[in-house]
């Protein structure tokens, strides 16, 4: 993926409940995203839904990701998919750490290994990280160069380079509160800064960061346009095909 084009990701969660709804939006969002360039639109549904999904982008350039990755590569784990089985389905990407799964328990060291898993079975790893609150001391950049750190920390140049990172404030994701697009600015810098300290600037420069946190047509084309980041991970309205559309459109 070239990085001068964004990247839209829709993250479906646990949505929707059906097979055949899943199908019907995943053909809606085919036919308003025909070009196989600008941007770059990525969709993550549910595991039992992947397959059906899937076939739906069978001659689309919009790619299929998974929600989660197993640290695991094969054997006896009980609910987990291996990076190995989700490339088998089709999936090209993989959301990691995403702040849900993080309340659920997830941990720095646990993000690592999945991260590790998904760049050993060639999937694009999309890391998210993200303060819980913020603060007028700023004490919430060290809440996420501590993040940053437990994973650039443990790549190459080489492997950090095929990650993307996802700043999504966790206050932001499904409230309706949005960081302002100066806010996201001053964070894709910063965490340009910190991966450059951690490695070197042409590295830093070459990984790709997404925004995401109430991500909407109103508001795509500025936190676009000031914020600086290489895209958005978007939740809500990813489950609205003309939303997502405007949202891809807003980009370009
Ligand atoms: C998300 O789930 O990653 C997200 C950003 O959700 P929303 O766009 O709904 O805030």
């Amino acid at each position: 993926m070239k990085k001068t084009i964004p990247l839209i990701v829709g993250n479906w969660k646990c949505n929707p409940v059906t097979e055949p709804q899943a199908a019907a939006l995943v053909t809606t969002i085919v036919k308003t995203h025909k070009k196989a360039e600008a941007p770059y639109v990525v969709i993550a549904p549910t595991a039992l839904h992947s397959a059906a999904v899937g076939r739906k982008l069978t001659s689309s350039p919009i790619m299929l990701a998974a929600q989660n990755v197993s640290s695991f590569a094969v054997g006896a784990h009980t609910g987990e998919q291996s990076a190995a089985q989700l490339k088998d389905g089709g999936v090209s990407v993989v959301i990691i750490g995403h702040s849900e799964r993080r309340a659920a328990g997830e941990t720095d060291a646990e993000v690592l290994a999945k991260l590790q898993a998904a760049l050993a079975g060639k999937l694009i790893p999309i890391v998210c990280i993200g303060e819980k609150k913020r603060d007028t001391n700023g004490n919430f950049f060290t809440e996420v160069e501590t993040q940053i750190r437990s994973f650039a920390t443990e790549l190459t140049p080489a492997q950090l380079k095929k990650v993307v990172i996802a700043y999504e404030p966790i206050w932001a994701i499904g409230t309706g509160e949005t960081a302002t697009a100066d806010d996201v600015k001053e964070m894709q810098l910063f965490i340009e800064s910190t991966l450059t300290k951690i490695h070197d600037r042409p590295t830093a420069q070459s990984v790709r960061l997404l925004y995401g946190g109430s991500v909407k047509p109103h508001n795509a084309a500025e936190l676009h346009r000031v914020g600086g980041m290489g895209g958005f991970l978007v939740g809500g309205a990813s489950l609205k095909a003309a939303d997502f559309s405007a949202i891809c459109k807003a980009v370009i």
